[in-house]
């Protein structure tokens, strides 16, 4: 095998690039975090998945700011 040459494990074609697509991740019935799948582009199979790393920054983003803007407990 040359290196650096990547096999889709189902279809077993050469893979240059992955497709990715927002998905949204859950576990049970919380809520749920915005993540992404990794598809081989010739025959769509999940090939993996994690968590949007740019959502994760504007949600803590966001929740950091909202923070701030609470008037304070004392
Ligand atoms: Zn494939």
């Amino acid at each position: 095998m040359p290196n650096g040459l990547r096999i889709c494990p189902k279809c077993d074609q050469p893979v240059e690039e992955l497709d990715a697509d927002a998905i949204r991740l859950k576990k049970g019935d919380e809520g749920g975090w915005r993540g992404f799948v990794l598809t081989c582009p010739h025959c769509t199979a999940i090939l993996g998945a994690g968590f949007d790393p740019i959502a994760l920054i504007e949600d803590t983003a966001m929740r950091v700011a909202a923070k701030l803007q609470e008037p304070p407990k004392n």
